[in-house]
């Protein structure tokens, strides 16, 4: 494995699914730097959990720790120019005419990937880790394993070198994503995941669950928590 082989760099938005995908790639790389995008999203309760987990991590995981590199954060604010998505303005979550929710922000992964593209092409990585996931993802098209395949192509022609988007959840549920981690980290690993990582879109951190934060009824809460229960149940 050559030296640029060996180092990755992953999206990491605080999250469960990214959190699990980035200890997922410190099993697989001996260097992985991390990225996070400020999209002027309504809860930035997101951007300070990612620091609270990326701090806590080494601690729990010293030698993760010396293979973790530099956290790098880039604005896409343009993202809430566009508006009219509940992710970044203040309008209840719905179902649209599209028959997606309204927490679908058009061409966000699109946007993301070719940012992570060109930071990775600056830092000398080729390998760009998502938790993007076709099983349990609302039905966000840019998530799908065909998209991404499609920018990967295009990725690697736009920047004349050979990119490789890694997508370790694609396949599976929140379940089996509790599940990884566990197999990746142990207890410990998903210690951190509860207590250190946010998905519920209201931004609620004032209750916590057995599953983590949340409000415990919007549409990720609600995934989240069933994903713990059929992973607590399958154990
Ligand atoms: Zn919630």
């Amino acid at each position: 494995m050559s030296e640029r082989d060996g180092a990755a760099l992953v999206l990491f938005s605080g999250g469960q699914d990214s959190a699990t995908c980035l200890a997922w790639a410190l099993n697989h790389y001996e260097r992985v730097e991390t990225l996070g995008f400020d999209y002027g999203q309504r809860h930035r309760v997101e951007l300070d959990v990612r620091l609270d987990f990326l701090r806590a991590l080494p601690i729990a995981f010293p030698e993760w720790g010396r293979r973790l590199g530099e956290d790098h954060r880039l604005d896409a604010g343009v993202l809430g120019q566009l508006g009219a998505t509940a992710m970044t303005d203040d309008i209840a979550i719905e179902i649209t005419e599209a028959g997606l929710p309204n927490t679908f922000v058009p061409g966000r992964n699109l946007l993301f990937f070719t940012l992570a593209g060109a930071l990775a092409y600056r830092r000398g990585l080729r390998n760009i880790i998502g938790g993007m996931c076709e099983t349990d993802y609302s039905g966000y098209p840019d998530c799908r394993d065909d998209t991404l395949k499609a920018q990967q192509v295009a990725l690697s022609l736009g920047l004349d070198r050979s990119m490789v988007i890694h997508t370790p959840l694609m396949w599976t549920d929140k379940a089996g994503t509790f599940a990884l981690a566990e197999e990746l980290g142990g207890a410990s690993l998903l210690d951190l995941i509860l207590e250190h990582t946010h998905t519920c879109y209201l931004g609620d951190r004032s209750t916590r669950h057995e599953w983590g934060y949340g409000c415990g009824t919007c549409p990720a809460c609600e995934l989240r928590a069933e994903g713990w229960r059929r992973y607590q149940a399958a154990k």
